[in-house]
């Protein structure tokens, strides 16, 4: 018997970014930072608790534990804008995310992209 190759899935994403319109807090993924952290961190109830003094909530999406910092950029603007937009200093990243899905909604809200997982 042939063993089978293990299924590679991606994620697709669709839609288009509309700023959190539905929401009320417009750019939501701009006013924090997601940062990974250890599962041993994420684990520990006081390391947690240690966090969350500091603001910092502990997430976990699928295997992956994020620290979430509520730090709101700094080019930001009240209504939703980036003020770098068009910009060579506005970071690469914030041009192609968010590209995992628990950036969209699971992490904010009211995001507007859809993510989909498929097979390679
Ligand atoms: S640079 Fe612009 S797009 Fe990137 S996080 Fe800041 S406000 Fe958002
Ligand atoms: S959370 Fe989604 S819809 Fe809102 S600003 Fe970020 S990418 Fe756009």
């Amino acid at each position: 018997m042939t063993a089978l190759a293990p299924r590679k899935m991606i994620t697709i994403r669709s839609g288009t970014c509309d700023q959190c319109a539905t929401g009320p807090v417009p750019g939501e993924c701009c006013t924090k930072l997601a940062l990974p952290v250890s599962q041993t961190a994420a684990d520990n109830p006081d390391v947690v608790g240690f966090f969350a003094l500091h603001g910092v909530e502990v997430r976990q999406f699928g295997e992956l534990a994020i620290a979430v910092l509520p730090l709101r950029c700094s080019a930001l603007l009240p209504n939703g804008d980036c003020s770098l937009y068009g910009k060579p200093e506005r970071p690469q990243v914030c041009s192609s995310g968010p590209l995992n899905a628990w950036a969209g909604k699971p992490l904010n809200a009211h995001c507007s992209y859809v993510f989909e997982e498929d097979e390679e």
